[in-house]
C-alpha cells in the first residue's frame, strides 16, 4: 500500500564495519583538521566583519573548530531590510517551488550532505554519532519534507466549504507581511534550521540568529540551503549579540513574529519587549516559543522495572541530559527503589563518557565553561543539603572538556531545588513514595514545577495508566506511557508543551506552520447585483 505522506529518515546504525560509520569517522577527521572563517550572510552576501569569536569542541575546548565573524548593529539591519525585500518574489514563486527548494535540501541531507552535517554537529555540540544522527539528519529530514506536506495539505483543507450560485469563494494562503526573527538554540541543529525554514515554506522571509554555541554546524545548514537554491534574502544568517538583534529587529515595523526556541526567561523577556513595541509595529507580531522543562517519569508499583531502568538512563542522560525533554525528575515507589536501586547504579556505572570520535562512548562533555558552572552548581548545592544524597556520579572534570558525570540524586523533599528546576545537564532527581500514595504523587508532580513540556507514566495495569493520563493532562505536552520522555519523532509526536514551557505550538505537525500564515479570503461576484433595492421593500 503507498501512503500520500513522507516517510520518516531512517536512522542509520553506525555498527563497526558500516560504510556509515567509516564515512563519518573521515569526516570528522576532515572537519578537525582546518580551521575555517564563518561569515554573516545577509541577501546571500557573505559577510566578513572582523569582529570575531572562536568556536571550540566542548569535549576538547583548546581546540579551534572556527572563527565567527559576529554581525553588528549595521548588519542586523541590513538582514532585517534584505528579508522584507525578498519576500515579493518568494511569494510570487507558489507555494509548489518553495516546496522543491525545501525538499531537494531534504534530499541533500539524506545523501551527500550527511556526513559533513553530523560530524558538524557532533564536534560543535559534542554529541555522539547517534545523538547527531537523529538530530542533525533524520528530525531535519523530516521537518523539510513533512513541513512541505503539511503546507500543501491546509491549502485544499483551508478552502471555503460554500459557494453559493453566481459566487466563488476563495481563502488565498498569504504568509504573514514582514520578516521572522528566529532565535535557535545550542541542543538541536534540526530545530536551528527549522525555526528560520519553517515560516518560510508558507512564503515568510526570515533572520536568523543561532545560538553562539552552534554557529559551525548552523553555517554550514545554511550553505547545504543556499546550495540547494534557495533565493538570496529569503533566509539571513546573522551570529551575533541576542539582545542587539532584538532592539534591531523591534525597532523595524515590518517585523511580522518571533519563531523561538530556548529558554523560558528569555522568551518572557521577548515576550515583554514585543509588547512594548506594539505601537510602532505595522501589525501584531506572531509570537512562538518553545521553552524549557522539567520533565518527569511517575512509576506505580506495578511498572516493568527494566524498562524503567532503561528509561531513567536514557531519558536522563542522553546528550548529557541537554534536551528540554530530558527526564530530570522521578517519582519512584518504595517497593521499586528496593528492587531497582542496585541495578540501576550498576547500570550507570557502566557508562563511558569522553570525546565524539571514541564511538564506545554513551555521553561526551556539556555545551561550555557556563553550562559546565550551572550543572555543578546544583551538584554541590545538593551534596551540601541534609535532605539530599548522591547515589551515583557527582563528580567532574573540565580540564579537557566540559565532562559531568551522570548524577543521580535521591531527595526526601520533593520539593528541592533539583526537583522543580531545570538544570539541562545530566543530573537527575529522585523521590520515594509509600507504595498506596500513587494518586497523591501524581498530584505532587503535576503542582511541583511550573513547567508542562514531557513526562512518562510506567506502569501496567490500565486503569493507573488512566489514573495518570487524567491527573497529569496539563502536565506535559508531550506525554509518554512505558516509555522515555524524549525522542519525539516528526509526524509522530508533535512536539511542544504549555504553561513555562511555550506556546505549544507543536513542531512536526501541521500546527506550527498554520502560525505563519494570515489567510486572505476573496469572493468573487458572477452574477453582479444590479439593483440597490430588496424585494422586501416592494
Ligand atoms: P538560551 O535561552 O540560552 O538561548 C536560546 C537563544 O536565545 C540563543 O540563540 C541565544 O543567543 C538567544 N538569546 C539569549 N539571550 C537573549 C536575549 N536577551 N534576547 C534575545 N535572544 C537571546 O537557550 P539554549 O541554552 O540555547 O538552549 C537551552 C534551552 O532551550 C533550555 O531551556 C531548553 O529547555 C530549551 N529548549 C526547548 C525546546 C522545546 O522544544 N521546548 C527545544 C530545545 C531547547
Amino acid at each position: 500500500m503507498t501512503s500520500n505522506h513522507p516517510a520518516n529518515e531512517p536512522v542509520l546504525s553506525y555498527a563497526p564495519g558500516s560504510e556509515e560509520r567509516e564515512k563519518l569517522q573521515m569526516e570528522l577527521r576532515n572537519q578537525m583538521e582546518t580551521i575555517i572563517e564563518i561569515p554573516c550572510i545577509i541577501n546571500g552576501e557573505e559577510i566578513y566583519t572582523g569582529n570575531t569569536v572562536q568556536q571550540v569542541l566542548p569535549h576538547n575546548h583548546g581546540h579551534i573548530l572556527a572563527n565567527v565573524h559576529l554581525a553588528g548593529k549595521d548588519e542586523m539591519e541590513a538582514a532585517c531590510i534584505s528579508a522584507v525585500n525578498a519576500q515579493k518574489n518568494w511569494i510570487e514563486i507558489g507555494l509548489e517551488e518553495r516546496c522543491a527548494i525545501f525538499e531537494k535540501c531534504a534530499d541533500m541531507l539524506s545523501g551527500e550532505w550527511r556526513m559533513k552535517i553530523n560530524a558538524s554537529t557532533m564536534l560543535n555540540q559534542s554529541k555522539t554519532c547517534f545523538q547527531a544522527e537523529i538530530d542533525s539528519a533524520c528530525e531535519l529530514i523530516d521537518f523539510w519534507r513533512f513541513n512541505c506536506h503539511y503546507a500543501r495539505g491546509f491549502h485544499d483543507y483551508l478552502q471555503p466549504l460554500v459557494s453559493p450560485k453566481g459566487v466563488e469563494n476563495s481563502t488565498e494562503i498569504r504568509p504573514l507581511e514582514g520578516f521572522i526573527l528566529a532565535i535557535t538554540p545550542f541542543n538541536f541543529s534540526s530545530i536551528a534550521a527549522n525555526l528560520p525554514s519553517a515560516p518560510a515554506i508558507v512564503g515568510c522571509t526570515a533572520v536568523w540568529k543561532p545560538s553562539r554555541n552552534s554557529y559551525y554546524s548552523n553555517y554550514l545548514l545554511m550553505r547545504l540551503m543556499m546550495d540547494a537554491g534557495l533565493p538570496k534574502g529569503v533566509i539571513n544568517f546573522v551570529p551575533g549579540s541576542g539582545e542587539l538583534i532584538t532592539d534591531v529587529a523591534l525597532s523595524n515595523p515590518d517585523f511580522a513574529g518571533v519563531h523561538f526556541t530556548g529558554s523560558t526567561s528569555v522568551f518572557q523577556g521577548l515576550w515583554q519587549r514585543i509588547g512594548e513595541k506594539l505601537p510602532i509595529m505595522k501589525g501584531y507580531p506572531r509570537i512562538v516559543g518553545e521553552t524549557g522543562g522539567k520533565d518527569f517519569i511517575v512509576a506505580h508499583p506495578n511498572c516493568d522495572e527494566r524498562g524503567l531502568i532503561v528509561a531513567l538512563i536514557r531519558g536522563a542522560f542522553e546528550f548529557q541530559g541537554q534536551k528540554c525533554s530530558a527526564a530530570s525528575r522521578a517519582y519512584i515507589p518504595n517497593s521499586v527503589w528496593n528492587s531497582i536501586s542496585d541495578e540501576l547504579c550498576a547500570e550507570l556505572s557502566k557508562i563511558k563518557i569522553g570525546d565524539v570520535v571514541d564511538f564506545s562512548n554513551f555521553m561526551t562533555a556539556v555545551i561550555d565553561k557556563r553550562a559546565f558552572e550551572k550543572i555543578t552548581g546544583y551538584i554541590e548545592r545538593a551534596r551540601d543539603d541534609p535532605n539530599c544524597q548522591i547515589i551515583s556520579g557527582g563528580n567532574y572534570n573540565n580540564e579537557t572538556g566540559w565532562f559531568i558525570e551522570p548524577t543521580i540524586i535521591l531527595t526526601s523533599n520533593p520539593k528541592s531545588e533539583t526537583m522543580v528546576e531545570e538544570i539541562f545537564g545530566p543530573v537527575l532527581t529522585i523521590y520515594i513514595y509509600d507504595d498506596d500514595k500513587f494518586v497523591d504523587i501524581l498530584e505532587l508532580c503535576d503542582k511541583s514545577s511550573p513547567y508542562a513540556l514531557t513526562g512518562s507514566i510506567f506502569a501496567t495495569n490500565e486503569h493507573d495508566i488512566n489514573t495518570a493520563f487524567n491527573a497529569l493532562r496539563f502536565s506535559a505536552g508531550n506525554f509518554y506511557i512505558n516509555d522515555k520522555p524524549t525522542g519525539a519523532a516528526v509526524a509522530q509526536q508533535p512536539f511542544g508543551g504549555a504553561r513555562a514551557s511555550g506556546t505549544n505550538d507543536k513542531a512536526g505537525g501541521p500546527l506550527n506552520l498554520l502560525r505563519w500564515i494570515s489567510p486572505r479570503s476573496v469572493k468573487r461576484a458572477n452574477d453582479i447585483p444590479q439593483s440597490w433595492t430588496y424585494s422586501f421593500m416592494d
